[in-house]
């Protein structure tokens, strides 16, 4: 079984070193370096788990690696959405929503759904702290990005964080687009942070996958009670090799972060200079940036289908740089202008990147 136990031997260290030494065997003559792969469907009786549907040692060495790095009790689920659906079933029946105006499309589906099916639904400007903290006592559950996808607005997370604890309202974030490196929710405040397992965490596109992190408190436990539940009784569950893989990638974080962050803040101020981007939506930190092309949405789209090193495709946080025109998908917010770009720097040399891009760009121009 991984070492599940001993996370509080790792407590002095950093998280880049915590992120390559948390989840594995422990160390003992004979040991493997690695969390076996476990593919079984069921257990020998009277064990701690009874049917891999409720749990497998893989995904058990994936958790105890990310509950460390967001200082939490993580659960790992089928996809992002599998996690955003999981954390979304924490709002009462009749209860109030809190959400951004946009949001990641695929959460602001499943909110407006909810509100189709009755729910109440608060909307506010990620940069409207006043309203978020006036909307707070008529909601149950405020979801929250870091920072919000596509626009890269940042959210004032801790006021809001720190006011809805006082009113018991269930406060989650999205921290696929920060990683725990960036930003650490639990310690703000929140009661759930979300990823997309896709994207930074595993690292490579080539697993879909997603997680849940809560605090180790007894509230925090009340609700990993009930989101293991959900994933249980939902079974939206994930297969333990993209979860090994998960975890493969993991171990590479912090280097894979570190060299995507700095090209990115490079790439930013760059960009801000340039004749055929008209903005650039940077958040001053992070892998992630969008900007606004000069021109329509036939320019944006001549400036995706003219890159070659950057690969031309929806998602984000992979090894390699992604660029997309987010409005190309119907279900993207009306308050994503139609010539945006999101860019998601990878680890590729900067100088490509840019020679690359710069080119493509001036297809804009044309
Ligand atoms: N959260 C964010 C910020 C995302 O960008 C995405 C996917 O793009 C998701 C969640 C959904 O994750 P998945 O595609 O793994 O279901």
């Amino acid at each position: 079984m991984p070492d599940t136990t001993s996370s509080s031997e790792r407590a002095d260290l950093r998280l880049e070193t915590r992120v390559v030494a948390a989840g594995r065997p422990p160390h003992a003559p004979g040991a493997s370096a690695n969390a076996p792969v476990e593919f079984t469907s069921t257990y020998a009786a009277d064990g701690p788990v009874n049917y891999a549907r409720s749990g497998n040692p893989t995904w058990s060495a994936f958790e105890t690696a990310l509950g460390e790095l967001e200082g939490g009790q993580a659960l790992v689920h089928a996809s992002g959405m599998g996690a955003i659906a999981a954390a979304l079933s924490l709002l009462p029946p009749g209860g109030a929503v809190l959400v951004t105006d946009t949001t990641y499309n695929g959460t602001g589906d499943l909110v407006r759904d909810l509100e189709e099916a009755g729910t109440k639904v608060l909307r506010r400007h990620a940069s409207d702290t006043d309203g978020f903290l006036e909307s707070l006592p008529e909601a149950d559950l405020v979801w929250l990005e870091s920072p919000t996808n596509p626009l890269m607005d940042v959210i004032a997370l801790e006021p809001i964080l720190a006011r809805a604890r006082e009113l018991g309202v269930v406060s989650v974030v999205d921290n696929t687009m920060s990683t725990p490196l960036l930003c650490r929710p639990l310690e703000l405040g929140a009661d759930v942070v979300v990823h997309s397992v896709t994207k930074y965490l595993s690292g490579h596109s080539d697993v879909v996958l997603g997680a849940t992190v809560v605090a180790d408190t007894v509230r925090g436990r009340e609700l990993a009670g009930r989101l293991h539940r959900h994933r249980t009784l939902k079974g939206a569950i994930a297969g333990p090799m993209e979860v090994f893989l998960a975890l493969r990638g993991l171990r590479t974080l912090a280097l894979r972060f570190e060299r995507a962050c700095a090209s990115a803040a490079e790439l930013a101020a760059r960009l801000e200079g340039h004749a055929a981007v008209a903005r650039v939506r940077y958040p001053g930190s992070g892998a992630m940036l969008s900007i606004d092309v000069v021109g329509d949405a036939a320019a944006a789209e001549r400036v995706c289908a003219a890159t070659r090193v950057w690969f031309h495709s929806t998602s984000l946080g992979g090894v390699e740089s992604q660029l997309e025109r987010r409005r190309r998908h119907p279900s993207e917010a009306e308050t994503v202008p139609d010539n945006l770009i999101r860019l998601s720097v990878g680890i590729e040399h900067v100088e490509d990147l840019w020679a690359d891009l710069d080119r493509a760009l001036k297809t804009a121009l044309a």
